[in-house]
């Protein structure tokens, strides 16, 4: 079985720090794997114990995205394809036809796996994307993926109900957290990882941009907080007190 899993290496929200006017400060923002797409490469991984065959990872974005592509690559993917494209400059559209063209010409692939969405913008509009321009079935929030022969079995997990479909392979799917537990890579398998083959492709000059439309980011800001900063001090019994007195003058407590 052949399996392409799209990672993203996206900015590390945990790190990100806000200006004073609440924009995030991108510049030399540290970046990760996203969130989610270690659960994709798992069940990459899952797949291929299951009905062997090969998992390849594809990351489209700048030059450090191969620092993701190299985690998937230590947590068992057999080689990467890195495709050089500005992230800043790429929309979800743009996204899915690069990771496409990149997909198709090392295919042809069985399944094709994203997480549901990314952890940094979230649109969660490439999966649909991609499965539409590979010309393939799509199964979106897959939270159990069985694969007999040439048809899948999926479970959807929708807000407040699970749905079964089937599906003929070859399929794209996105999947949700609760598919797997993402595996830690040793030390061995780190360093392994950088014996491993990656290609690197251009974007521009596999999926040339033409004439279509681009959605463009006017604004991003950090939703405005009224959070107080109250340090309250003194031994256990008067900090109780006064934390009881400020959640009183709060009119948190009455
Ligand atoms: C601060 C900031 C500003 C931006 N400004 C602009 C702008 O002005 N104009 C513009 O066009 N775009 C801009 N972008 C980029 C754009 O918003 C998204 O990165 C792009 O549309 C893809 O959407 P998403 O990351 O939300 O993907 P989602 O659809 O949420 O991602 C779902 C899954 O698709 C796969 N995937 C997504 N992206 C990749 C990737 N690069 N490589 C491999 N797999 C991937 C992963 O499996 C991922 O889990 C900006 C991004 C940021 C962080």
């Amino acid at each position: 079985m052949k399996i392409a899993v799209c990672v993203k290496h996206a900015v590390d929200e945990t790190e990100l720090r806000l200006d004073p006017g609440g924009r995030p400060v991108l510049a030399g923002a540290a970046g990760k794997m996203s969130t989610f797409d270690k659960n994709a490469v798992e069940e990459g991984l899952r797949l291929k114990s299951a009905h062997q065959g090969e998992v390849v990872v594809f990351v489209v974005g700048a030059a450090e995205s191969k620092k993701t592509l190299k985690e998937a690559l230590a947590m068992g993917a057999d080689r990467g394809v890195i495709v050089a494209a500005d992230p800043m400059a790429i929309d979800a559209l743009r996204t899915a036809r690069i990771l496409a063209a990149a997909i198709k010409r090392s295919g042809p692939y069985d399944v094709v796996l994203c997480s549901e969405g990314a952890s940094d913008t979230y649109t969660g509009q490439v999966p649909p994307m991609l499965g539409e321009l590979l010309g393939v079935a799509y199964v979106g929030y897959a939270r159990k993926i069985e694969v007999t022969g040439q048809s899948a079995r999926v479970e959807r997990s929708l807000e407040d109900s699970v749905e079964v479909i089937e599906a003929p392979v070859p399929f794209a799917a996105s999947v949700v957290s609760e598919i797997n537990e993402p595996r830690y890579p040793t030390l061995i398998q780190i360093m392994q990882a950088s014996k491993k083959p990656i290609e690197e492709l251009d974007g521009e000059e596999i999926a040339p941009w033409g004439s279509s439309g681009r959605v463009e980011v006017v604004s991003m800001l950090s939703q405005p907080s009224t959070r107080k900063h109250v340090m309250i001090e003194g031994s256990p019994d008067e900090a109780a007190a006064k934390l009881v007195e400020a959640l009183s003058k709060e009119g948190v407590l009455k």
